[in-house]
């Protein structure tokens, strides 16, 4: 098989892991090679910033000893098998690199022969890519669940960010559905990578992956979550991955179920509000509950929190306009400036940012309601 049958099979493979992507193929990558619209094993990952970034998102392997019920690569489902070697995987990486098809690399796994062994081998293709052949792009290195501490440290070393998917919240869930994985042994690579990042005098940047609607977890579960590892600088971005069914067996959803796309994007949003605008989690949500579907998470809290409203943006703190629908922080920024410049009137808020249709029922200016022909300005 060459490197680049290979890629088709491993790419594709990889496509299920979301702990740098969130999303599948994209129609705004370049044109690619061969004369062909589309690579497999390209995809689009968002910064932190919002640029986004085409990434060689890749399995060194999908030979997998492990049992995860949830997962296409599991031992003993059909479908086709491959295994890069590293140097094959870094001549694929290099010449896409070359034709500027892609700005980075993820890299991650199957558990081969154990995890230490497979690790071991991702390890060598990143020390030549980064080593050998001097590439300087975005290198995200999955850490395999059970590998060692010592290669945790070297990855974090190597990589411009490491994810460990931790999969579910509950112990239960994990060991139903991947038997050979341990809650505990997860979140200590989490914990053993962040020290190595502070160690080397890097700042940690961890990233995991929960599966949406294959167990029993509720958002709370996982917001919860979220909030208790983003506090403790175990994770700088949690990835949320709707459960798309891929196989029979008692303990999942039947795959005549619809992925929970809709539940996947309103976490995507909690999770925004609890690392960019001051909500905890036990504002959002109580014990056992799904946020709604039909509107997004800040707005459900707007309309559960009259008392809070209207807020005065004339007045009010930055944390106050965080909590408005229609305003995130950056419009939140601005309308403070806007408020230094004394230059704050209804008709100048869309220009800054404001999403009036949203915003309107909940804000005041210098005591006034917005008038009702908003829409005009
Ligand atoms: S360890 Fe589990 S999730 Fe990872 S590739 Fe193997 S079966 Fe899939």
């Amino acid at each position: 098989m060459t490197p680049w049958e290979k890629l088709e099979i491993l790419g594709a493979a990889a496509s299920y892991d979301h702990s740098c992507t969130g999303t599948g193929l994209s129609p705004e990558l370049p044109a690619t090679l061969e004369g062909r619209r589309r690579l497999p094993g390209i995809y689009l990952a968002q910064t932190s910033s919002g640029r986004k970034l085409p990434l060689l998102k890749v399995l060194l392997t999908n030979r997998c000893r492990f049992h995860c019920a949830y997962c296409v690569n599991r031992a003993g489902a059909s479908g086709p098998r491959a295994a890069f070697e590293p140097r094959e995987l870094v001549e694929v990486a290099l010449e896409l690199w070359r034709r500027r098809l892609i700005q980075g690399v993820f890299l991650s796994a199957a558990v081969e022969r154990s995890a230490d062994e497979t690790m071991e081998r991702m390890l060598a293709t990143a020390r030549l890519l980064r080593r050998s052949y001097g590439f300087s792009g975005y290198l995200h290195l999955k850490i395999l669940p059970g590998s060692s501490p010592e290669l945790i440290k070297e990855a974090v070393h190597l990589a411009t960010r490491v994810s460990a998917n931790l999969e579910f919240v509950r112990g239960a869930t994990l060991r139903r559905l991947a038997p050979e994985k341990e809650k505990r042994r997860l979140v200590a690579a989490l914990v053993q990578a962040r020290e190595a990042a502070l160690e080397a005098g890097k700042s940690p940047s961890l990233t995991t992956q929960v599966i949406v609607g294959a167990g029993p977890e509720t958002d709370y579960d996982y917001l919860r979550l979220a909030q208790n590892l983003y506090r403790q600088g175990l994770l700088s971005r949690m990835y949320f991955s709707a459960y798309l069914p891929v196989s029979r067996h008692p303990a999942l959803p039947s795959p005549e179920t619809l992925p929970p796309v809709i539940r996947e994007r309103r976490l995507y949003q909690a999770d925004y509000l609890l690392r960019l605008y001051g909500f905890t989690y036990e504002e959002l949500l109580a014990p056992g509950e799904n946020l709604p579907l039909d509107r997004d998470p800040k707005e459900a809290w707007a309309e559960r929190h009259p008392e809070f409203f209207p807020v005065d943006l004339a007045q009010a703190p930055y944390e106050e306009l965080l909590r408005v629908p229609g305003l995130g922080p950056k419009t939140a920024r601005r309308i403070l400036q806007a408020r230094r410049e004394g230059g704050l009137t209804f008709e100048g808020l869309r220009r800054l940012g404001v999403r009036l249709s949203r915003a309107a029922p909940y804000i005041l200016l210098r005591g006034r309601r917005p008038p009702t022909n908003l829409h005009l300005f």
